[in-house]
């Protein structure tokens, strides 16, 4: 109706240090956000006054000002609520410590800050580190993100863990450009499935991470911005331990623990004083995701992998190939009783064990790495990975499988390692 259509469009006139929040839930829907006047910006990424961005469902989204403005939004959204509290003044106060530190760094042609934000699910550690990086672009650095979060991740698919220049503040509706990222395969949702291999490419990555360091000076002086997965209540003392383990494979100077007393005081306790730790506030804009919102994102995800974004459409192609041709491999054997091991041989070693498998219609829908090591040993599980393809198809008479890939034919490699993870390719 008339009226439906006249309150579709609506204005909001922000004062300084507030924020406008909206939610998209419903599928098909678009909203449409104009800046009229003023300053504001999106987790840190400045807006375009007059320019108009599009929204989808699942999107949560904060439009904060500093300076106070007027914006418009067009399309129905499903919750939307202007908030005079947020937290933004304490994580810019920490962006301009972490800017003193790199003013420091720059002195003494030393390494900048490495920053590590962990908490729990839901608290908004992935926008910390956002704001945190897009705030460092601003002031022209170029700081490395990592992200060691698998499930819900800003690097590449569900399941890995990576690293990921940062040369412009994210796009407000896409995220970060994935340009050439570093990208280790781990193959499961959560680090509980394997710790024995999760801790091993951490390393992995945390010394690749400091190669390429040392031989770029201005994300040398730049630093890190590190997300890691949330930690669960309950499951205490081992997490830390992890956190703490993977804390000093990256040589972490600055921890920001967000929204959680208890594993804030755990670390300060834990944590070597030259490590500073800081307690920060989660805003009470952060959402929390139901175990189903989980699971799709980690599918839209995917599907992104593959097929790009409404506005960055991407075209994969689908190919098959012999099963000689390639070399499938799962990592991980099934475990051995103690009285069986080997001499020598610790019960978790079965866990880092490469073992190949012969391909099967259990693969179907699977995504797979395709590694970049060209041996047939541990380096399979030590080296980054060129990308990932999906099995669409397994076709045991004729020994072929079909896979959707975001290359063409021929693979970059003929090694290929399982992932947990599925995809419907619904297309
Ligand atoms: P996880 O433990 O799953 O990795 P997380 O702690 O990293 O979660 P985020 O992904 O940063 O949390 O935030 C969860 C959701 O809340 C995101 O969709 C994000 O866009 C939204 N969000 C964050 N801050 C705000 C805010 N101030 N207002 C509205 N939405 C927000």
């Amino acid at each position: 109706t008339a009226e439906d259509k006249r309150t579709l469009v609506q204005e909001f006139k922000l004062d300084p240090d507030s924020e406008l929040r909206f939610e998209i839930e419903s599928k098909n829907e678009k909203v449409y956000l104009v800046l009229k006047s003023g300053l504001a910006e999106v987790f840190g990424t400045e807006l375009v006054k007059g320019k108009s961005y599009e929204f989808t469902s699942g999107a949560k989204v904060a439009v904060f000002t500093w300076q106070g403005c007027t914006i418009e939004l067009k399309g129905k959204t499903d919750v939307h609520y202007v908030a005079k509290e947020t937290p933004m003044i304490m994580y810019s106060n920490c962006h301009a410590a972490l800017e003193l530190m790199r003013i420091s760094a720059e002195k003494d042609n030393v390494k900048g800050p490495v920053t590590m934000v962990v908490g729990p699910c839901d608290v908004g550690k992935s926008t910390l580190c956002r704001i945190l990086l897009n705030y460092a672009v601003r002031m022209g650095r170029r700081p490395l993100l990592v992200d060691l979060d698998l499930g819900q991740g800003q690097i590449s698919v569900p399941g890995t863990i990576g690293a990921l220049l940062v040369e412009r503040p994210a796009s407000i509706d896409e995220g970060f450009s994935q340009e050439a990222p570093l990208v280790y395969h781990f193959g499961h949702k959560a680090p509980a499935a394997n710790p024995a291999l999760f801790s091993m490419i951490i390393t992995q990555l945390a010394n690749t991470v400091k190669e390429r360091i040392e031989v770029n000076k201005k994300t040398k002086m730049s630093g890190v911005i590190i997300n890691t997965c949330g930690w669960i209540k309950g499951l205490g003392s081992r997490k830390i331990v992890q956190r703490i383990s993977s804390a000093i494979a990256f040589e972490v100077d600055v921890i920001l623990v967000l929204d959680q007393e208890r594993l804030y005081n755990e670390l300060v306790r834990d944590i070597p004083n030259f490590v500073k730790v800081v307690l920060l506030p989660k805003s009470g804009g952060v959402v929390e995701r139901s175990k189903s919102a989980r699971s799709e994102a980690r599918d839209q995800r995917i599907r992104e992998y593959f097929y790009g974004t409404p506005k960055n459409s991407l075209y994969p192609h689908s190919f098959d190939i012999k099963w000689s041709e390639i070399r499938i491999y799962k990592i991980g054997a099934p475990a051995l009783p103690d009285s069986c091991l080997p001499l020598g041989m610790k019960a978790e070693d079965h866990l880092t064990k490469l073992v190949q498998l012969t391909p099967n219609a259990g693969l179907l829908h699977h995504l797979f790495a395709v590694s970049f090591s060209e041996k047939d040993d541990d380096e399979i599980i030590n080296s980054h990975v060129a990308g990932f393809v999906c099995v669409t198809n397994v076709d045991t008479e004729r020994q072929m499988i079909t896979l959707l890939s975001p290359q063409p034919k021929p693979l970059p490699n003929n090694v290929l390692i399982l992932s947990e993870l599925q995809f419907m390719d619904s297309h």
